[in-house]
């Protein structure tokens, strides 16, 4: 579904991803693991089309998106993300941040929109929340509601960078579980996450990234227990 060629981006004279090489297939579910600033943000919003790439390719389903001439808004459409925090419009309802982009972008009439969001709301045990704006949600159900809405969108693919990174830990909980439900329905995902206990738990491939690169990837078991390189066992010897 996803193919990252031999990608290469830099901040003026620092080299963050470095002929990095990804593919992700329809389902999978992979977990970038790796140091801070070791690039697991700066690929997503690569391959999101946030960020332009100095080199390299990424391809969704065999076509370039990071082709000049491909329209981002196309590629959007496709791909589905949710951050660290702060992803809600916070002049809008929960419902009414689900059925924006679907409405104003993708042209889904309003009605056929807000009975998928609701259905997803209730889904997730949100139907309470879906008339409340985002300053009356605790930090989880800010962040369930952020991932509903990127899932009203009906993406083939969603990014998500951190996403329990800035939740209370009793908090985190639920939006596991929600980010669990989905990988269980079939959701390709590719996931940047500190949570090892997480990513061994639902990541079909967990893949190490260490200078610019995926230095190591395979099953959780394997990267997570028994990784083949000396830069994977330092860095999980840290974390873990
Ligand atoms: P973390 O685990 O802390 O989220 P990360 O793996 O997501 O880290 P990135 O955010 O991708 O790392 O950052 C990789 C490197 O790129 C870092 O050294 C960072 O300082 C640098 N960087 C990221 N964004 C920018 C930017 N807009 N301008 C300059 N440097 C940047
Ligand atoms: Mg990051």
């Amino acid at each position: 579904l996803l193919e990252v060629r031999d990608l290469r981006k830099t901040y003026g004279e620092r080299v963050v991803l470095d002929g990095l090489d990804l593919s992700v297939g329809a389902h999978e579910v992979v977990c970038l693991i790796g140091a801070s600033g070791s690039g697991k943000s700066t690929l997503l919003r690569c391959v999101n089309l946030l960020e332009s790439v100095d080199d390299g390719q990424v391809l969704l389903d065999g076509a370039e998106i990071t082709d000049p001439r491909a329209d981002p808004r196309d590629v959007r459409r496709e791909i589905g993300v949710v951050f660290q925090a702060y992803n809600l419009f916070p002049h809008l309802t929960a419902l009414d941040n689900c059925t924006l982009a679907p409405v104003r972008v993708h042209g889904v009439p309003r009605a056929e929109a807000v009975e998928r969001a609701r259905g997803l709301l209730d889904r997730f045990g949100l139907s309470a929340q879906a008339d409340v704006h985002p300053d009356r949600l605790s930090g989880g159900q800010q962040q369930r509601v952020a991932l509903v809405r990127a899932l009203c969108t009906q993406p083939r693919l969603l990014l998500l960078d951190e996403i329990t990174a800035a939740l209370d830990p009793e908090l985190v909980g639920d939006v596991l579980d929600l980010v669990r439900a989905e990988a269980e329905a079939g959701m390709t995902m590719l996931i940047a996450t500190h949570e090892m206990a997480f990513a061994r738990e639902v990541a079909t491939r967990v893949a190490y990234l260490h200078r610019g690169r995926v230095l190591e990837q395979g099953p959780p078991a394997q990267v997570l227990s028994d990784p083949r390189e000396e830069a994977t066992r330092r860095f999980l010897r840290r974390v873990l």
